[in-house]
Parts: C-alpha cells; sequence; structure tokens
C-alpha cells in the first residue's frame, strides 16, 4: 500500500522547492532534490523509491554500504544515484568510490589525494564537492575560505577527479532566514572562483529548516531528510 503521508510530504517537498525558485526568478529543475535516508529502512527508501525519487545522500560510509547493497540487489534501476553527505575519513575512501556518484565533502588534499588514488584504481572518474567551512559555531568539517584556491589547484592535477561544486552547513537557526548571509557568501565565494577560472556550477546548499532561503541564494542542491522522512529517531 502506498505510504500516503510520504507522498503528502515529497509533494510539498517539491512545491516548496518550486515556489522557492520562482521567487527566486529560478527554473525549478535547475533544483536537485537529494532525499537523505540516514537512519531511514530501507523498506521506507523502497517508497521513496516507487514514489518516484531516485537521488539519495547518506552521512555515513558503513551504513550506507549495507543499504545500497541489500537495495541494488532488490532493485535495478541505473537511473538511481547515491551521494556522500557526510565527513569522509581517507580510511573509508576506497569505499566511498565504489558506493558513491557523487561526494560532496571533500575538504583536504590529502583527502582528494586518497580518492583520486582508488578512483583511478577502479577506472573511475569520481565526481566530488568541495565542503566550505564558512562558520566556527557549525561544523568540524570543511575547508577555510582562504584554502580552496589552493585545494582547488590541487584537485585539477588529479586525473580521476571532476570537482563539480561547494557545499556548506551553516549553523542550526530557528529562524532560517539567518542562515541566508552564508548561503550568499558561499555563492559569493563560488563567483569568485569561477573568475579565476574553475568551473563550480553546483552549489549544495539548504535542509530541511532553511532550503528555501538556500534556493533564493543560488542552491542547485538541496539535501532533505526530515521533510520527507519525518523526524529521525536516533
Ligand atoms: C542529515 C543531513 C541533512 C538533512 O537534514 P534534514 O534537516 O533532516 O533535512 C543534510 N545535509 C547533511 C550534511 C546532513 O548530515
Amino acid at each position: 500500500m502506498a505510504n500516503k503521508q510520504l507522498l503528502e510530504n515529497i509533494s510539498s517537498v517539491y512545491k516548496r522547492i518550486s515556489h522557492a525558485a520562482m521567487r527566486a526568478g529560478r527554473n525549478p529543475e535547475d533544483i536537485k532534490l537529494i532525499t537523505v535516508t540516514k537512519t531511514v529502512s530501507i523498506e521506507l527508501i523502497r517508497e521513496a523509491i516507487d514514489a518516484g525519487l531516485r537521488v539519495f545522500g547518506e552521512s555515513r560510509v558503513q551504513e550506507a554500504k549495507d543499504k545500497i547493497t541489500e537495495l541494488r540487489s532488490q532493485i535495478t534501476d541505473s537511473n538511481i544515484e547515491w551521494h556522500l553527505i557526510g565527513h569522509l575519513q581517507k580510511n573509508k575512501a576506497k569505499m566511498a568510490v565504489e558506493l558513491f556518484d557523487l561526494i560532496h565533502s571533500v575538504d583536504s588534499i590529502e583527502l582528494a589525494e586518497a580518492i583520486n588514488k582508488h578512483a583511478e584504481k577502479m577506472n573511475k572518474i569520481q565526481k566530488i564537492i568541495i565542503q566550505v567551512k564558512l562558520s566556527f559555531e557549525t561544523t568540524k568539517y570543511g575547508i577555510l575560505k582562504d584554502n580552496l584556491i589552493s585545494l582547488l589547484l590541487h584537485v585539477s592535477s588529479m586525473k580521476n577527479l571532476s570537482v563539480k561544486g561547494l557545499m556548506t552547513i551553516p549553523p542550526f537557526f530557528d529562524d532560517p532566514e539567518m542562515a541566508r548571509p552564508y548561503f550568499r557568501e558561499l555563492r559569493t565565494l563560488r563567483d569568485e572562483t569561477s573568475a579565476k577560472g574553475f568551473k563550480l556550477p553546483e552549489l549544495s546548499m539548504g535542509m530541511t529548516n532553511d532550503f528555501e532561503i538556500a534556493i533564493e541564494e543560488g542552491a542547485t542542491m538541496v539535501r532533505i531528510g526530515t521533510a520527507i522522512f519525518g523526524e529521525r529517531r536516533n
């Protein structure tokens, strides 16, 4: 039986994405919904796939491996994409390259090197996004703005990496409007970096609490869990 609540949530999220895009004079199709499935059961992910969702984000490599392996044994749909949105440790780089279409959380030269090395062995061009840390109260992870160009220069010499854009996680605010300056800062940083010759089309920013603001500020990928599956229990 179709999960009515899930279908309602998905359609509400799509509507909110469209409205935010239109407010900003943008095409809603330029915003990709990444459905965040961390802690979500395989059964519920299957329902999300049945409802038409195709792009999923996980934050832990091992949890993702278990789910992706199981789902791939059940479903053969080559349009399903898995993205890593959480922190990646170098010693898990090999597994990450095996599993993910896009890694949003590259934040050091050493990590980029590890990913590149395994991608080369697997004969894969690994798509990555650079995670930027724009505030000190937010996460532990992300490269500082001042080190971005240096990282991009290093990465541009790594033949099995393809850099697609930038990602950030602002601090959590009850009032999502407070997150706007962080999203704007990431877009500005992207524009400045593009002017120096680095092509970075994707801006991965915005979660359940603040995705509409992120879209108004230029997000091309929003990472949404709670608004689709409800509150996580753990
Ligand atoms: C959990 C998580 C999300 C989704 O958060 P929600 O508030 O549930 O939408 C997005 N991005 C990252 C990096 C996450 O860890």
